[in-house]
């Protein structure tokens, strides 16, 4: 799977990031970034569906890939 950021309709407020650290990080504006490849290792799989679910603005997603 492949963290997929829909940047129009993120509101840059972070907690992707926070809830998912070893993945992302927030840029100068608060916006989040994949830390290295998007890509997300098995063992991290359940973590980031967590943080999707919890996404207020519907902007995070899993993509298929690696
Ligand atoms: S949780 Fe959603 S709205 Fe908030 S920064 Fe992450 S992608 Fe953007």
């Amino acid at each position: 799977m492949r963290l997929h950021i829909d940047r129009t309709a993120c509101d840059g407020r972070g907690l992707c990031a926070e809830l998912l650290p070893e993945l992302l990080e927030s840029d100068e504006w608060g916006f989040p970034m994949a830390r290295g490849s998007s890509g997300v290792p098995e063992e991290l799989t359940r973590a980031a569906r967590r943080a999707v679910d919890r996404c207020p603005k519907l902007a995070f997603h899993l993509a298929p890939g690696s």
